[in-house]
């Protein structure tokens, strides 16, 4: 079978990706390993998203966004940033004069919108589930073998296939993959005292701990832990380890109730160095991998999911979306927001994640100014909302 695009990995960013290509006049396939999930109204899925404004204008182009139910998307109007030492930063949509700074949301609840997309479209053809066997290049064309011995041939493979990318090691795009010996403590709650639409973070020696709004006075969390600790929380009862957050969240929620069970995932740093190669491009979790610390990650993703349909699109003239030089214009104009988002995120982690007094002192000194100098606190809070 023959396409313009194959893309492997329906997740968000790659689902994204088949969408956002519609308008083109050109032939897709996406396949995905799994079946796609399925939203349920009565149970709180654990992998909750930040959303920034500028994604949510994205996936509404895609025409995912206006199918969401929207009882069950949470606006953040402000954000509290607590240091380990009496030090606050916080953002306000009313202060950057935006009507909020995100929306948080479940991953099966947006994954399903965008996979409504996709359904019986002329231009698109689903393999799920489904594995692929092999990739091989040829002068000009790629094509990706099914297990089913199906041959998909492509001017263009998108690797979208999550962190552990099948395409990026069949292509022989080695990175640097920095473990951050820290796992991320996933799980909801519902809290007895109101969120107020504010997304809640504390800085800490041996942690940072994030608690996002949901609808219906709910909290999802994300705590970043050492891999020790990460196994001793999960190992708690539900009681204790609402205990031991509402403790660190210094109660400003009050007691809070488990809705969802802990779960952990490792977070490491990935950087490659070329996210491109001829009849090949790398995009979401595949091309980069960030400390979720910002919230920031399946952001970056849709932002390159965005650029790169762009750019097929504009060179469409050419007649070959696969050739090098319209894949490196797409490696160029990525290239900044990716470094500078794991640069941030990587230096925000490693100042607080360190028991030195002296920098103890520095970095919570350092909220308080970023607190009281408005230009600087808006030119940081402008990239969270792109
Ligand atoms: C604890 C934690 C909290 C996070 N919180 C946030 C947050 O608040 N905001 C945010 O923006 N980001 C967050 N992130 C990051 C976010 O989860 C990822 O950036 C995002 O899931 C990446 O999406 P993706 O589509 O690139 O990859 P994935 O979600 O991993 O999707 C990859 C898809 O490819 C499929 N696949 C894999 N291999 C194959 C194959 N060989 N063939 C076919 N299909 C294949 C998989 O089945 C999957 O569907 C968080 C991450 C962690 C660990």
């Amino acid at each position: 079978m023959v396409f313009d695009v194959v893309i492997i990995g329906g997740g968000l960013v790659g689902a994204s990706l088949a969408a956002a290509l519609k308008p083109s006049r050109l032939s897709v396939a996406l396949v995905e390993g799994q079946q796609p999930a399925v939203h349920s109204n009565d149970a709180w899925d654990n992998r909750i998203y930040a959303i920034s404004p500028g994604s949510a204008q994205f996936l509404q182009e895609c025409g995912a966004w206006q199918q969401l139910d929207m009882r069950r998307v949470q606006p953040v109007e402000a954000m509290r940033i607590f240091g380990d030492q009496d030090a606050e930063l916080e953002f306000s949509a009313y202060q950057l004069g935006v009507p909020e700074l995100a929306f948080i949301l479940e991953n099966r609840l947006l994954l399903q919108a965008l996979w409504q997309q996709l359904q019986q479209q002329d231009y698109l053809t689903l393999f799920h589930p489904a594995r692929c066997v092999s990739l091989s290049w040829q002068e000009e064309a790629v094509s990706v073998v099914l297990q089913d011995g199906t041959t998909l041939s492509a001017k263009l493979v998108v690797g979208a296939d999550g962190g552990n990318s099948w395409v990026r090691q069949q292509a022989d795009m080695a990175g640097l993959l920095t473990p951050y010996h820290q796992q991320g403590v996933v799980a909801n709650f519902s809290a007895e005292k109101s969120h107020r639409d504010v997304a809640y973070q504390w800085f800490q020696t041996d942690g940072i701990l994030a608690l996002l709004p949901l609808p219906q006075q709910c909290l999802s969390m994300v705590w970043a832990v050492s891999a020790e600790k990460s196994a001793s929380l999960l190992q708690l009862p539900h009681e204790e380890l609402c205990r031991q957050v509402a403790a660190v969240s210094q109660h400003l929620l009050g007691e809070l109730k488990m809705i969802t069970p802990p779960a952990a995932f490792p977070l490491h740093l990935l950087n490659l160095p070329h996210i491109v190669k001829p009849r090949v491009a790398l995009i979401g979790d595949a091309a980069h991998s960030i400390h979720p610390l910002a919230g920031q990650g399946v952001n970056i993703g849709f932002r390159d999911a965005r650029q790169l349909a762009q750019i097929i699109m504009q060179d469409q003239a050419q007649q070959d979306c696969g050739n090098i030089r319209v894949l490196r214009r797409y490696e160029r104009a990525r290239r900044e927001d990716i470094l500078s988002m794991q640069i941030t995120t990587d230096t925000l982690k490693k100042l607080f994640n360190n028991s030195d007094p002296m920098l103890r002192a520095v970095r919570n000194l350092g909220l308080n100014a970023v607190n009281h100098v408005a230009p600087l606190k808006k030119m940081l809070a402008r990239h969270a909302l792109n």
